[in-house]
């Protein structure tokens, strides 16, 4: 079932991964959102105040890791992380296209003033794998969405660090199964469903040509006996903290970090998905599969907190949202294919063979149909 059915009160449909409508017709995202209302935060903060000082260490060793990006949100993270004694090791899985302000933004973490550690993987073997995965299942980033996820719990194993505190649980923020987004714990059940894997396992890739089990080491999870050995943690912070996306770029803002110069291509903020130029290819494919884009999950966030109305983000997202991916923080789409050695033509076909004919209108001979500008049209687009 594919026809789109969107949430009464924000831009969500129903097509969107673990998204649920419920008989008043409104989703989970926004349920959540109305919950949180309901949490006594100054109890939640005393409970992470209390729960770090078990993790403070005196054993030369760091108190924590935290998993940094460089946007706004690893920003806050770092600074909550200061404000509160400890002494972290930032970790960041180089993005899959570095852009100049990603650097820009990782480099002013760095002068928060905390130890950081920066792992590259391989570039001649992720470029295969972005060109496979988006070729296959139509996911250009899922080198990215792992390594993430797992290069900062392999180095918190390797340096016998019990603490991880990640960002907000995606499932909270963006609509998950209910029991899930009101998740404290990062762990591997919770990696496996949410984490990005989609339908690939890492042992999928050795059906790229030149690459082995052995090229593949770190976007492997690591032993789960051996981390539970270390009763290694993985906490959100989103748990213990109210998560305001607008808030967390003000405080990161305040503290160095730079937004972008004018809406993110495809996106309504500034200030998100800021390092990797391939990001735009992303989101235009989630439009592709599932008719929404990034300004809508952000414009129905900004629909909740009451700083839009629904009618002004729909006027917004019409003008800006789901259209061909032609540059992204200004890189031309053509740089960024070559540099996984994707042509134009073989973009567009990859394009067709994942865009849901159920949600986007068709010439008579079957062809989607497509405007000058190869932009698509929706079948039903009454949100
Ligand atoms: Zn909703």
């Amino acid at each position: 079932m594919n026809k789109l059915v969107y949430c009464k009160k924000c831009l969500y449909p129903n097509t969107k991964p673990h998204l649920y409508l419920n008989k008043q017709g409104v989703c989970n995202a926004c349920t959540s959102f109305e919950e949180k209302k309901n949490i006594d935060w100054k109890k939640r903060e005393l409970e992470f105040s209390e729960m770090i000082e078990n993790f403070k260490n005196s054993e030369g060793k760091h108190d924590c890791v935290i998993p940094v990006s460089g946007g706004k949100d690893s920003t806050y993270q770092v600074i909550k992380a200061l404000e509160y004694g400890l002494n972290p090791l930032c970790v960041t899985a180089t993005t899959d296209l570095l852009s100049d302000i990603g650097r820009y933004n990782i480099e002013n973490i760095k002068n928060l003033g905390v130890d950081y550690l920066e792992i590259s993987l391989n570039p001649k073997v992720r470029k295969k794998i972005n060109k496979f995965c988006l070729e296959t299942i139509g996911d250009i980033s899922w080198p990215e969405h792992v390594a993430i996820f797992t290069l900062p719990i392999r180095i918190a194993l390797k340096e016998k660090i019990k603490l991880i505190i990640w960002g907000e649980n995606s499932q909270t923020e963006y609509g998950g199964p209910e029991e899930d987004s009101k998740k404290n714990i990062l762990d591997h059940n919770w990696l496996q469903e949410f984490g990005g894997m989609g339908a690939l396992r890492v042992d999928d890739l050795t059906a790229i040509d030149d690459i082995d089990i052995k090229s593949l080491i770190l976007y492997q999870y690591p032993d789960v006996e051996e981390l539970n050995k270390e009763k290694i943690e993985g906490i959100f912070l989103g748990h213990y903290f109210n998560w305001d996306s607008s808030e967390n770029k003000d405080i990161a803002e305040n503290n160095g970090f730079k937004a972008w110069h004018k809406s993110v291509e495809g996106s309504y903020f500034s200030f998100e998905n800021l390092d990797n130029h391939q990001t735009g290819i992303h989101d235009y494919f989630c439009y592709l599969k599932f008719g929404y884009g990034r300004a809508s999950a952000q414009l129905s966030m900004e629909i909740r907190r009451g700083k839009i109305t629904k009618k002004e983000a729909i006027e917004y997202i019409r003008e800006h949202e789901g259209k061909f991916p032609y540059f992204y923080l200004d890189k031309p789409l053509e740089e960024i294919l070559s540099d996984i050695n994707i042509s134009m033509e073989e973009f567009i076909r990859v394009c067709d063979k994942f865009t849901n004919k159920k949600i986007f209108k068709c010439n008579s001979d079957g062809t989607l149909k497509k405007d000058n500008n190869l932009n698509l049209e929706k079948i039903n687009f009454d949100n």
